[in-house]
């Protein structure tokens, strides 16, 4: 799971990972669900589950206690007491590819897909200055930490050469030259992109082969978009279609009763942009990419008020439209467990969790 949707693409304020459980203890015996909820428990219990992976967290503020006294802690206890464990991937799920908008967008049919908005507080680059011949050694530590990956290229750098100087204090044990006078030397300036959550990692790394006893190393906030993680998707619809024959189609796919739906769009509906869950924020966004129609949930009344012109908005329902995650997830974990001759079981839970009824 953390390969297919690294945690430091979650939100800041998001909790993702396991929430219960031991990391050592294995799982053989798994639940996919949306929510964990009560019922949702009691059907881990009686097929014998051992793990739950849920796309909502369980605990997503701290807890003060755990003793049943709230639904929350009630549920870690029970969990905690039959030796379920429960993995929760959230907003890092919502921003992976083939995350929840992919899915949702691949349900409505939509083809060539792209990220609406990429990530770009997911990078940094980090320069270090490392003495000629070393070059490769340092550029090979790096990557191997993780940096130094561009969509499908790995171990990209980029070197360039000139001379360096300092003067090793009387304490010094300098790689080159004599304490107390002044030395330069010729060295290489190599640079690495870098996922931020991985800095302190690389960093650590390329010192561990670093000649030099003080190493020179520049880390940089960059505004890169991410090429693997972003929110909401666009993609393509293979004909065009009335907006309400398009209403029609995500009613059926995602099988639900209530869709809400505004906007001065007429044009026939080709381009569409998604997103799984609350997705107000990437309206703009939408409009911007030339979506006919952007689909999302949890839509506030003011918000209908001011859609772009030519934008047609459905609210199709937080739990319909982020639901068609879960057989993704299980078929993922399937795929996962052939590929390294696990012995895992996975299915899909058999529960609505949605709490709310179309009437
Ligand atoms: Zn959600």
């Amino acid at each position: 799971m953390d390969d297919w949707a690294p945690r430091w693409t979650a939100w800041e304020r998001d909790n993702v990972g396991l929430q219960v459980g031991r990391a050592d203890h294995p799982g053989r015996r798994v639940r996919v669900t949306l929510d964990v909820t009560d019922d949702v428990v009691d059907e881990a219990i009686s097929r014998r589950a051992d793990l739950i992976v849920s796309h909502h967290p369980l605990i997503f503020r701290p807890l003060s206690s755990v003793t049943g006294a709230d639904p929350v802690s009630r549920l870690v206890l029970r969990l905690a007491e039959r030796q379920i464990a429960l993995f929760s991937a959230h907003t890092n799920l919502d921003a992976a590819r083939d995350g929840v908008s992919f899915a949702l967008a691949r349900r409505l049919d939509l083809t060539d897909l792209r990220f609406l908005a990429p990530l770009r507080t997911t990078l940094a680059k980090i320069v270090v200055f490392v003495p000629a011949g070393h070059t490769e050694r340092v550029r090979d530590a790096m990557a191997a930490a993780g940096a130094g990956v561009i969509g499908a290229y790995e171990n990209c750098a980029f070197t360039s050469s000139g001379s360096g100087s300092f003067r090793p204090g009387p304490d010094a044990a300098p790689f080159t030259g004599t304490p107390g006078r002044l030395e330069s030397a010729e060295e290489v300036r190599l640079e690495m992109i870098c996922p931020r959550a991985r800095v302190d990692h690389v960093v650590r790394a390329l010192r561990d082969v670093h000649p030099y006893e003080e190493v020179a190393v520049d880390i940089y906030d960059v505004q890169n978009r991410d090429p693997n993680a972003g929110m909401g998707v666009i993609g393509t619809l293979a004909r065009a279609e009335s907006p309400s024959a398009f209403a029609r189609r995500v009613k059926s796919r995602l099988d639900t009763r209530l869709l809400r739906m505004a906007g001065t769009g007429t044009r026939r509906v080709r381009r569409v942009a998604v997103c799984g869950g609350s997705g107000s924020d990437l309206i703009a966004e939408a409009s911007r990419a030339g979506a006919d129609v952007f689909v999302t949930a949890d839509v506030r009344y003011h918000t209908w008020h001011h859609l772009p012109p030519g934008l047609t908005l459905i609210d199709a329902g937080h739990w319909e439209t982020e639901q068609v995650i879960v057989p993704v997830i299980v078929q993922h974990l399937q795929a996962m467990a052939r590929q390294q001759r696990a012995s895992l079981s996975v299915f899909h839970t058999e529960l609505i969790t949605n709490p709310v009824r179309s009437l």
